[in-house]
């Protein structure tokens, strides 16, 4: 399948993803029809020609959404899977990938069976098995198996946290424990995979999280050559198992241990804030690839062209804004969200900082 422009690419979800997707689809001259629930600022909303605020599970909704638009696509994770059942409309990626990173426990038997390193785990269910899991994991994180984002549903276990207080904090949901890693440095593949099955990647740029939300992605990334492109080689293989189309992330712990070097944390079937810098320090940016490679397009080329910087506008520091729009730097992004609660992704910066010589580094 091969989209003509003019054809509509339909969209579900409502936030700044959808919305930095939709834009990319109207450079291309596509039409754009988005779908959220009513629950949220919906910030895609205005970016589209046509779109419909109904739950996920409205099923008439879902099915006059589907049959406006020529190929549909996902900006949320956390979309039911069961939503998009029997809807006749090409699904890219399809939603066997949507439902492989909905649940923390089977994404990573997923990514091991993909051939990917993951931190120990276990499966908790109660106090009783967290008690029993401790004993091999002693400085975990409890993580809710399902639902998280920006560390939301995460607790650390310390020896002094009673197995009951730590399940309580995360709302007493099935849950995994999972090993505390030291890591040197955090990376990311963001990659495209074409309908045709041909994929590029972005360089592996470093991510610095602060309280579980990403603060920042950046270069130079403190990531060997080798243990880039073994990354690069890891993702394309979650990829390929899943017969993907569209942009797919991976992000990774970096470790100093020669025998484990990478180790995955977890997966995204959908364009990625890791992958924001893409948008102004690449020959083609992320969502430019999601839309090309989901409408049967080539893909465009993935090298970087500079050392950038990108910062999330986190919550109030939208009050920053005039500062960054007088640097010459900083390239601005603001997604048009109405109110700024503590830790809520508002926009972002790209600062270029270098421009860099791109020949022979094209993935
Ligand atoms: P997001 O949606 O922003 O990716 P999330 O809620 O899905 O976040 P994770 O990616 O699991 O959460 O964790 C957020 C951050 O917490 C990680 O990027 C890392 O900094 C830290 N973290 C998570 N798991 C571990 C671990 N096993 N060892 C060390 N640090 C961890
Ligand atoms: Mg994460």
């Amino acid at each position: 399948m091969t989209l003509q422009t003019g054809a509509t690419i339909g969209i579900v979800g409502g936030g700044q993803l959808g919305r930095m997707m939709a834009m990319a689809a109207l450079r291309l001259g596509f039409r754009v029809h988005v779908f959220a629930p009513p629950s949220g600022d919906n910030v895609a909303f205005a970016a589209a020609h046509e779109t419909t605020l109904a739950h996920y599970d409205n099923a008439p909704a879902m099915a006059a959404f589907a049959a406006d638009v020529d190929v549909l696509t996902f900006e949320f994770e956390n979309v039911p899977v069961a939503a998009l059942e029997g809807v006749g409309t090409p699904i890219r990626p399809a939603a066997t990938a949507l439902g492989a990173g909905q649940d923390r426990l089977t994404e990573k038997v997923f990514l091991q069976r993909c051939g990917l390193p993951v931190a120990p785990h276990a499966d908790i269910t109660d106090a009783a098995s967290l008690d029993a899991a401790r004993q091999s994991i002693p400085d975990g994180i409890l993580k809710a198996r399902r639902l998280g984002y920006d560390g939301k549903g995460q607790t650390r276990i310390t020896p002094d946290v009673a197995s009951a207080d730590a399940l309580a904090a995360i709302g007493n949901v099935p849950a995994i424990l999972e090993k505390r890693i030291g890591f040197t440095a955090e990376t990311s593949v963001v990659l495209v995979r074409g309908a045709d099955g041909t994929s590029r990647s972005y360089d592996p740029a470093l991510n610095t999280h602060e309280n579980g939300i990403l603060r920042q992605t950046s270069f130079p990334a403190p990531v060997e050559g080798d243990v880039a492109a073994e990354a690069r080689r890891l993702t394309q293989g979650v990829a390929d198992t899943l017969d993907y189309v569209g942009v797919l992330a991976v992000e990774f712990f970096v470790t100093d241990d020669p025998d484990a070097p990478l180790i995955a944390n977890e997966m995204a079937p959908r364009v990625h804030n890791t992958g924001h810098w893409t948008m102004d320090g690449a020959l083609t940016g992320q969502f430019e690839n999601h839309i090309r490679a989901i409408a049967g397009w080539p893909l465009g080329d993935t090298s970087r062209i500079a050392d950038v910087t990108m910062l999330n506008i986190l919550g109030s520091e939208i009050d920053d804004l005039p500062r960054h729009v007088e640097n010459p730097a900083a390239r601005c992004h603001i997604y048009g969200k109405r109110s700024a609660s503590p830790g809520r992704k508002m926009g972002h910066v790209n600062f270029i900082e270098r421009t860099v010589d791109f020949a022979g580094n094209r993935w």
